[in-house]
């Protein structure tokens, strides 16, 4: 995808060992992360929860962590999820928080069988919690192999989700295969930096991909999830959802944890259905950099707290 310089070095960046260990260590403001991170701990992650569903809305958890080489770092994560998801249950607020499962942190890159095999185990836990479970995509090399574990956890657990894309060439037609009875379907635009041999080159591009996907999903009989900050596409999906006949509550709307609150509670104000996406735990620089690169706003808030220590 072609995109700015700025966009370009700070994705870059987020894959180079030796400025995450600099970026990692250094006195960053505790309030920048906690801007768009709930914390460390299951702990702190359960509180952020329930403070947004008193608010009125709902939540999706993900444990940070990704691309995941060791078994037992994957391992470590699914302790995490299981414990979260336990906690949930416990609070009483699992019928309005589900979790979100990077594949990558659960072993994919070692080997998809053991990726199936953990995602099972989550998948287990929520479905004894009461809640569900949304595969979030990676880039454009694990589509594949995601959309195949998927297939397979959704034989047990018909309630798992997929993300697509839109940036992706491929996604309308993805888009129209999942667009069935009981399927859950995040759309978004895509954060990872692509080659122009699988996704659209420019903005417009993605932006006019987007609403071609969530024509084909509000078409369909599934439970389309819009993910997206973008005040335009918000009003369009808004229009396309009237004409696709869809009333609250048949769709919803999907925003990061920490952007756009206000855009947040206005829709859940509206009758909307609206999910915060709420990313936890200790491995926050790879989550952190993908949400500098989307928006100079972000790094420049970024840059003035870590020049402010
Ligand atoms: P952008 O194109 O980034 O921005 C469009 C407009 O939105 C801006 O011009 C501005 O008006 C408004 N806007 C955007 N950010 C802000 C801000 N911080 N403050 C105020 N206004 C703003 N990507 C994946 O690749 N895989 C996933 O699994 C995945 N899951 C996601 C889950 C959720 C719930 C969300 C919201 C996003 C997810 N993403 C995922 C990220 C997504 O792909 C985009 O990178 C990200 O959402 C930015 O795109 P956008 O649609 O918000 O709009």
């Amino acid at each position: 995808m072609r995109v700015n310089p700025l966009r370009t070095l700070i994705l870059a960046a987020a894959g180079n060992d030796t400025i995450r260990r600099v970026i990692a260590t250094a006195p960053v403001s505790r309030d920048v992360v906690r801007r768009f991170v709930a914390g460390e701990t299951t702990e702190e992650a359960v509180a952020v929860t329930r403070r947004l569903v008193e608010s009125g809305l709902t939540v999706t958890l993900d444990y940070l962590g990704e691309d995941t080489t060791d078994a037992a770092l994957a391992e470590q994560t699914v302790q995490a999820y299981l414990e979260l998801l336990d906690r949930l249950k416990a609070e009483g607020l699992s019928d309005r928080a589900e979790v979100s499962v990077k594949l990558s942190a659960v072993g994919q890159l070692l080997d998809e069988d053991l990726a199936l095999t953990n995602a099972s185990r989550i998948c287990r836990a929520a479905e004894e919690a009461g809640t569900t479970v949304t595969l979030d995509m990676e880039d454009h090399t694990t589509t594949d192999s995601t959309l195949r574990i998927l297939a397979e956890l959704r034989t047990t657990w018909p309630w798992v989700g997929a993300v697509l894309q839109s940036y992706l060439h491929r996604t309308l037609d993805d888009a129209v295969r999942l667009s069935g009875d009981g399927s859950r379907v995040r759309l978004c635009k895509g954060a990872y930096k692509e080659p122009g041999t699988v996704a659209f080159d420019e903005m417009p591009e993605v932006d006019r991909s987007y609403v071609r996907c969530a024509n084909a999903l509000l078409a369909g009989t599934g439970y389309p999830m819009f993910a997206t900050h973008d005040p335009r596409l918000v009003r369009i999906i808004g229009e396309r959802a009237d004409h696709h006949g869809r009333k609250p509550g048949e769709f919803e709307f999907q925003m990061l944890y920490g952007i756009r609150p206000d855009e947040q509670l206005r829709l859940a104000h509206q009758g909307h259905t609206v999910r915060v996406y709420v990313p936890y735990g200790g491995q926050w620089y790879g989550y952190l950099m993908r949400r500098m690169a989307e928006r100079p706003a972000n790094t420049v808030f970024f840059l003035r707290a870590l020049m402010s220590k």
